[in-house]
């Protein structure tokens, strides 16, 4: 199918019932191998003489569906399905590094793609640095001789911050050096990464793709030659990959992407200005908040500001364990983008694993909370944060 407008390609793109028997759902082809006609066929498809399936580990119908779909979300040329975030950012980063190479930062990045860079370069001297990545000139001073990847949350977990995509972009070009985009908490629906010159884009697919808390998953779009040598070495050779059935859920939970996140988007607004508005919270973090410092940002990238807030609740850590265990509605996890409303401590769980003086810095405290606001009527989210906090 040619590609139409997002909300189009979100149902349709990267399968034809046609080829499968009328199906209106794809087919979940649940296998390891594929059968070769004869010995030529198979030394031809191992030649890459011949297109088809040869094992589930290079790939697979159900998957190369949810491959294509995902690539004409990200308006790339080529999608690559692994089997968790983290798997798809580990084959990334190594993939686009060797010994003594430097990754530039952006100032947080998920918890375990810290782990990830502290292993690269306590094995195989890779190093990296944080960077806030908010002025051309200090982002020019900070890329060196050795730097050949540039790796970018935005917005970061949990503190929300921006980085402006199209100006990091922009300054990577005159190095020629990738810029990696783990888009994970904007979704395709609200930020598109290559759109604004990035090069390759990431996501845990866990969260808002999936939307329903029931799949471990990754997924990475870029151009064709980058993305085909990462399949055929550090996806492949790690192996990292996703499960067929694991892709017919993602494809099932893409096809409601922006209707989700619209609501998830809607709740979260209402709900970060009557935060605002409490006595209990010291201060809100949403980029869709006229107050937050890069509300302009937010609006210059994203289609809307997303359905994660961060929040800092007047008191200590104890206050905040405390107010947790209050909610009755809310259910402390981590994890995000489910249709539940989900809260969790970043000092102590997502974040646990940053020595304190660079969560400090990162501005993570220790009565920082995250909430993934979901699909309930907002309403009812507010009125359980609210009993919490008047028990206090
Ligand atoms: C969850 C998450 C990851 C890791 O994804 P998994 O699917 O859990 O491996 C990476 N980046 C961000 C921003 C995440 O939220």
């Amino acid at each position: 199918m040619d590609t139409k407008r997002f909300e189009t390609d979100v149902i349709h793109k990267g399968y034809n019932a046609e080829q499968h028997n009328g199906s209106l759902a794809p087919p979940i082809f649940q296998t390891s191998t594929f059968v070769f006609d004869s010995a030529e066929t198979g030394a031809a498809r191992f030649a890459g003489e011949q297109e088809g399936y040869i094992y589930s580990r290079l790939s697979n119908p159900t998957v190369a569906m949810l491959e294509e779909r995902i690539a004409a979300m990200e308006k790339g040329e080529k999608g690559l399905a692994f089997g968790s975030g983290m798997a798809a950012v580990s084959a990334i980063l190594l993939g686009l590094t060797r010994t003594g190479d430097h990754i530039l930062c952006s100032e947080g990045v998920y918890g375990c793609t810290f782990g990830l860079l502290q292993l690269m370069e306590e094995k195989y001297h890779i190093t990296h640095n944080f960077h806030s990545m908010n002025d051309e000139e200090s982002i020019r001073s900070a890329i060196t001789d050795h730097t050949t990847v540039i790796y970018i949350e935005s917005p970061i977990n949990p503190t929300m911050k921006l980085v402006d995509l199209s100006m990091v972009a922009r300054i990577a070009k005159e190095f020629n050096i990738p810029v990696v985009v783990d888009n994970t908490f904007s979704s395709p629906y609200l930020q598109r990464p290559l759109d604004l010159g990035c090069d390759i884009v990431l996501h845990s697919a866990t969260k808002y793709l999936c939307g329903h808390g029931d799949v471990i998953g990754g997924l990475a779009v870029g151009k064709q030659e980058l993305m085909s040598h990462l399949a055929m070495t550090t996806q492949k050779d790690i192996g990292g990959v996703m499960s067929p059935f694991d892709a017919w859920l993602l494809l099932r939970g893409i096809k409601t992407l922006p209707v989700r996140m619209d609501r998830h988007c809607e709740n979260a607004k209402k709900l970060a200005d009557l935060l605002k508005k409490h006595p209990s919270i010291n201060r809100v973090l949403y980029p869709g908040d006229p107050d937050f410092p890069q509300y302009e940002l937010a609006n210059k990238q994203m289609l809307n500001a997303g359905g994660l807030i961060s929040f800092e609740i007047k008191g200590d850590k104890a206050i905040a364990q405390k107010f947790m265990n209050h909610l009755e509605l809310i259910k402390i996890a981590v994890s995000l983008g489910d249709a539940e409303t989900l809260i969790q401590h970043p000092a102590t769980m997502t974040h646990a694993v940053v020595p304190e003086e660079n969560r400090i810095q990162m501005g993570i405290s220790d009565q920082l909370l995250r909430l993934s606001v979901g699909l309930e009527a907002w309403e009812d989210i507010w009125d359980d944060i609210k009993q919490s906090l008047d028990s206090l």
